[in-house]
């Protein structure tokens, strides 16, 4: 469903991207990874439209849109859970949730159900949330728009273990249901379990590709650093 080939990226001077090939089946649970600074977000922004890729082809659903600006982007079905959360601290949850509804089956009712603490507070500031429950916000505002692909860039970074893992559940029924997912995460012990296949990044290039499975210590310890 997505096919990323050759993406070449840069914040003004300073190239961040120097060939990134990446291909994610529909259904799928994708596991994007690497060191510190090698160029996850920002292939995920380039792939969104917020940091535009100069060089390379992204086709999405058959549709080249690498050249598109990122609302359009969000159209075509992609939906991001950006580094941070970004909730609008000054709406309600509720507020929030509507706030991006596109029509689909992901409504109110069933983020509610995915994240019960979410309907819980639902008449709270967004503020007010913990850390862990804004970032179930986040994924349930993504959600709201229905997007064929989801992408979550460090959802659980900085999370206490019990919250780590409600929202690892949530990942692992979305998968079940067929959602397709591009997922940055850290904790190879968390992430390699509910990935279908993964990609490895390099000082901005991808290096490697492959199943779980087929992810040698010798890799891991090469270029992920554990
Ligand atoms: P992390 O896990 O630390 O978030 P990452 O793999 O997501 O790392 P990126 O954030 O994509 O890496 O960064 C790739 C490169 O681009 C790094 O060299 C980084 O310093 C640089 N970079 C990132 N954001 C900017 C920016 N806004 N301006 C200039 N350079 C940037």
């Amino acid at each position: 469903m997505l096919s990323v080939q050759g993406i070449e990226a840069s914040y003004g001077a300073a190239q961040a991207l120097f060939g990134v090939d990446l291909t994610i089946e529909a259904g799928q649970a994708h596991a994007l990874m690497g060191r510190n600074g090698m160029g996850k977000t920002t292939t995920i922004r380039a792939i969104c439209g917020l940091t535009p890729a100069q060089k390379g082809d992204i086709t999405f659903q058959g549709r080249k849109i690498a050249h598109l600006p990122s609302h359009k982007i969000a159209r075509a079905g992609i939906g991001l859970v950006p580094e941070g959360r970004r909730c609008f601290a000054t709406l309600t949850v509720r507020e929030n949730l509507i706030a991006t509804a596109r029509p689909g089956a992901w409504d109110v009712a069933t983020v509610s159900k995915l994240f019960p603490r979410l309907e819980e507070r639902a008449g709270q500031m967004a503020a007010t949330l913990s850390g862990g429950e804004q970032q179930m916000l986040a994924i349930g505002r993504a959600l709201m728009t229905n997007p064929a692909l989801l992408i979550l860039d460090e959802a659980t970074e900085g999370l206490a273990p019990t919250i780590r893992a409600e929202i690892w559940a949530a990942l692992r029924a979305l998968k079940a249901d067929g959602q397709s997912l591009l997922i940055v995460d850290k904790t190879l012990k968390e992430i390699l379990p509910v990935a279908d296949a993964c990609t490895i990044l390099e000082r901005g290039r991808s290096v490697w590709s492959g199943p779980p499975d087929a992810l040698t210590d010798d890799l891991t310890t090469r270029y992920i650093g554990v």
